[in-house]
């Protein structure tokens, strides 16, 4: 399986330097029909990549082509160069009728091309009719194997209510109802064993064994906090997905807000430090798997909204002004006096906003540009 991991790392590395050569006038990069007709070349010529699976090889072909697909509708940054032990992992597709096998209650396998049947343990519910899985080995060493399904959309609770959702700079996530949460990171003692290991690491002479122990128990804590996060963002978008009948959220891509930060060589960012405290933040928080997760358990029912001045605006009384942010945290209005807490009036803003397009919705009427700030009477906000 590890072979297969490099294959597949080694087509998706091909892909990225022939779109790496492009530029604005030349003849556009080849396509996914033209990149596996070249790849039946290479395998035709190379036995090491002829002995390697067709599906593996392809699939990293498809994924190369999503990653793009991804890149122009700006919602992911540009596939860049995948490097050995980082993010590896394969496709298999075609999967038949006997490929995933229920063994027992806990045990499960699938067949793996060249490599036979491999178990796993069956720890969730499986969707029937599987097409494809992915296996992929975290940098701590341990394999995985994911069925792609969209996950059933959970029921709306119709009491319509709207909710409005902030990432926040002090909490991952601002409810417009008050609620504050955030996502989970490591516990103290376990910071503190991080940064005696990144000492230690540090330390370790290049090669030996001592370095390689420590960078495995490195990556084994950064792979608990991942895990911690993952399951914060289920568990998050599916409260919201059943408390709230639409939830309105920032339109921000993630792309956007961390690349801002650094600006270009003519003209560098300003306050990059600040903004890169800031973009950790966004990062760490997982908004955008959080959003992904939302509209798939709650599909139709999130509402994105323009994010310009739902930080500055007072909820209150709708008066526009960067003096109205007294810190990071607090929101005090110039003009009404009105005090909130920063992220929670940002959210209080993004529910009305999504509230006004949710009616709007219901009337027939599509209406993109400004929206009206008046409540809405017959939705019910919370907060
Ligand atoms: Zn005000």
């Amino acid at each position: 399986m590890a072979e297969h991991c490099g294959h597949a790392r080694y087509v998706w590395n091909l892909a990225v330097e022939q779109h790496s050569h492009w530029r604005p006038g030349r003849k556009s990069a080849p396509g996914f029909a033209e990149q596996c007709r070249q790849l039946t070349e290479a395998r035709a010529e190379f036995a090491w990549l002829r002995s390697g699976s067709i599906v593996v090889q392809q699939q990293a072909l498809k994924d190369f082509t999503q990653a793009m697909a991804n890149f122009f509708g700006e919602t992911h940054k540009r596939p860049t160069w995948r490097r050995r032990g980082q993010g590896e992992g394969f496709r298999i597709v075609a999967v038949k009728a006997g490929d995933v096998r229920r063994l027992s209650r806990n045990v499960g396998e699938i067949r793996v091309p060249k490599v036979g049947r491999v178990r796993f343990r069956w720890s969730r519910a499986i969707p029937e009719g599987v097409k494809s899985y992915r296996v992929t080995r975290d940098s701590a060493g341990r394999w995985f194997v994911a069925f792609a399904a969209i996950p059933e959309s959970l029921p709306t609770p119709g009491t319509g209510v709207v909710v409005g959702v902030d990432r926040g700079v002090a909490v991952s996530v601002a409810l417009s109802n008050g609620e504050m949460t955030s996502a989970p990171t490591l516990r103290e003692t376990e910071k503190a064993r991080l940064l005696r290991l990144v000492r230690k690491l540090a330390r370790a002479r290049k090669g030996s064994r001592r370095r390689g122990e420590v960078k495995a128990a490195i990556a084994r804590l950064r792979a608990r906090e991942t895990d911690r996060r993952k399951d914060w963002v289920e568990k998050t978008s599916t409260g919201l997905a059943r408390r709230f009948d639409v939830i309105g959220v920032e339109d921000l891509k993630v792309k956007n807000m961390t690349r801002s930060a650094k600006g270009t060589v003519e003209t560098p960012g300003r306050n990059v430090r600040q903004k890169a405290g800031l973009n950790r933040g966004i990062l760490a928080a997982g908004w955008g798997r959080l959003v992904e997760r939302l509209e798939h358990k709650a599909p139709g029912r999130v509402v994105k909204v323009n994010p310009r001045f739902t930080s500055q605006t007072c909820n209150a009384c709708a008066h526009i002004a960067k003096e109205n942010r007294e810190s990071q945290a607090d929101f005090l209005c110039v003009a009404c006096g009105h005090q909130a807490n920063a992220d929670v009036n940002a959210a209080r803003n993004i529910r009305d906003i999504a509230a006004g397009h949710a009616v709007n919705a219901r009337g027939g009427d599509r209406v993109a540009g400004p929206v009206k700030r008046e409540p809405q009477h017959d939705l019910l906000l919370v907060g």
